[in-house]
């Protein structure tokens, strides 16, 4: 039996509405959702999202609307659900960390870890950002303490607070990253927290006075003060499952084998805070952090306060459906940062979307119903086959050349593709697998060989080889396109168990298909300036 798994995107801080950067992350983490239940079984994946709605951000962004924050929050983790729904991701768990749940659970992670000796108090003196909402040491600032990520002074703050012992668990982090226990990938981003590691880390700051601010969760054994929203936001990950599960049978399943989906921004927090926290309540680390770039929208970077937002709903009503999802998926190596922009999309739309996949459904679909009245009436290809074309598209469906002793190759390489993070390379070979097929219509040329009546059984074994061909096609689509591939499996009127099958066991003779419709029409220019 399988493991469990439990995958995760950021919790998204949500005092601004979502852009196609925090869209990318999303839906990065549904298309692997979406191939590790091919792998695992539907019921032993796990998916989980939500948002991060305490601390003074959020505070300040609902006085702006003159709304009370959890008015404010009300409002926009509904925007961000119905944005991914939107995207057609499939989240298990939406997570607020304003749900009673997660606040409860919170605080008895504060009474557990302060019960094993983790917590202590305080009095402190020390130069915050207010934007960053966390204390700096001199060292981290720019000259004139300044802070780093926002150009602007930090605040000399004297305060008596709790804090969590993180440099007591740095040593046994690095070790667990740097043996892969806790792995981090792409690789480049596992030197860079071993780096962070390196050096002695300050104990980090786990309270917030409610004289300063109240909006976040009460400390449980100190009700002066409520704590802060990092260490509040990380428990989003455990919280639900746990308390649909049990903490203990959580922490025993699926958790150890977490995959988080995160930005490069957040790299320092989840590799030094997060384990430090979750080993000081007693429980085990997550298998991966996930690390993704940046998308870089007309040469800068996508985000809130560039400015150069857009709702990513626009692009699947502007474009259709998967077309966002694709084009970011293709187009970006997972863990780079990548060019994102609407020229490229159109271009990509055409060329791979309309021409590629569009038209070879079309044609395919067409001469069915024109040739054979849209009845496939011979079984697709088999092995040991007489027709050198037969043979080659054959072989190249069945993922392998000359071995035929693992049927479902071409599946399990696609699937492995994707738990590698290789979105790109996954497509490219299912786009690979569309040239074979519009290759094999044009070297055997059934629309020529129907003008003869004798050659009908071969323009039927033809036409039942493409048939099966886009079959496979549109079931290995799915996690990335799960659409369009529903569409093009309802044009070939195949049932879900018929769809996963290997190349030459999923079509069979007398099998009747749908009339073609228009998938991708195409865009003759861009449709905004
Ligand atoms: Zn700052």
């Amino acid at each position: 039996m399988s493991d469990r798994i439990h995958i995760t995107t950021a919790i998204f801080y949500c005092n601004g509405a979502p852009h196609v950067g925090s869209a990318y992350e999303a839906l990065a983490a549904d298309v692997f959702a979406r191939a590790m239940r091919r792998r695992h079984g539907a019921d032993r994946v796990s998916f989980l999202s939500g948002t991060d709605e305490h601390g003074d951000k959020i505070r300040r962004a609902a006085l702006a609307e003159s709304l009370a924050p959890k008015a404010y929050t009300d409002k926009m983790s509904a925007l961000f659900r119905d944005v991914f729904a939107g995207l057609n991701t499939t989240f298990d768990y939406w997570v607020r960390t304003t749900d009673p749940g997660h606040e409860k659970f919170v605080q008895e992670m504060l009474t557990r870890t302060n019960q094993r000796g983790d917590i202590y108090f305080r009095d402190y003196e020390g130069l915050y950002c207010v934007d960053c909402e966390r204390f700096y040491t001199e060292k981290e600032l720019l000259p004139g303490n300044v802070c780093p990520a926002h150009n602007r002074p930090v605040e000399l703050i004297s305060e008596g607070n709790y804090f969590l012992r993180i440099d007591k668990y740095r040593e046994e982090v690095r070790e667990k990253i740097r043996s892969d226990e806790l792995c981090i990938r792409p690789e480049r981003y596992k030197n860079e927290a071993l780096n962070m590691l390196a050096e002695p880390l300050a104990d980090l700051c786990i309270s917030r006075p409610k004289t300063r601010l109240d909006w976040g969760i009460e400390i449980p054994f100190d009700t002066r003060y409520v704590t802060y929203v990092w260490y509040d936001a990380f428990w989003a990950y455990v919280s639900a499952p746990a308390a649909r599960l049990g903490l203990d049978e959580f922490m025993a399943g699926a958790w150890p084998h977490t995959e988080h989906f995160i930005g490069k921004d957040i790299l320092k927090t989840h590799a030094v805070y997060w384990p430090p926290i979750l080993l000081a309540a007693g429980l085990p680390l997550p298998r991966h952090l996930n690390v993704h770039g940046w998308l870089n929208f007309g040469g800068s970077r996508m985000s809130k306060s560039s400015g150069n937002v857009r709702d990513p709903l626009y692009y699947e009503t502007t474009f259709g459906p998967d077309v966002l999802r694709y084009f970011v998926m293709r187009e970006v190596v997972y863990g780079l940062d990548g060019d994102f922009s609407e020229e490229r999309l159109i271009e990509r739309y055409n060329a791979d979307l309309a021409n590629d996949l569009g038209n070879l459904t079309s044609r395919v679909l067409a001469m069915v119903q024109r040739y054979l009245g849209g009845v496939i009436s011979s079984a697709p290809a088999q092995e040991n086959l007489a027709a050198a074309e037969d043979k080659h598209l054959y072989q190249n469906f069945r993922g392998i050349s000359g071995d035929f002793s693992q049927p479902d190759a071409l599946q399990t390489t696609v699937v492995d593709l994707v738990g590698k993070l290789e979105f790109k390379t996954a497509l490219e070979l299912l786009w690979n697998l569309l040239d074979v097929a519009n290759k094999y219509v044009a070297a055997t040329a059934p629309f020529t060989l129907a003008k003869d009546p004798a050659n009908l059984p071969r323009v039927a074994s033809i036409l039942a080889n493409l048939v099966e061909a886009l079959r496979v096609i549109a079931d290995m689509l799915e996690p990335f396109m799960p659409v369009t591939s529903g569409k093009i499996l309802a044009l070939l009127n195949v049932d879900a168990a018929t769809a996963r099958q290997p190349f030459g066991a999923g079509i069979k003779s007398g099998h009747k298909v749908n009339p073609p419709v228009a998938l991708f029409p195409r865009i003759e220019k861009p449709k905004s300036a």
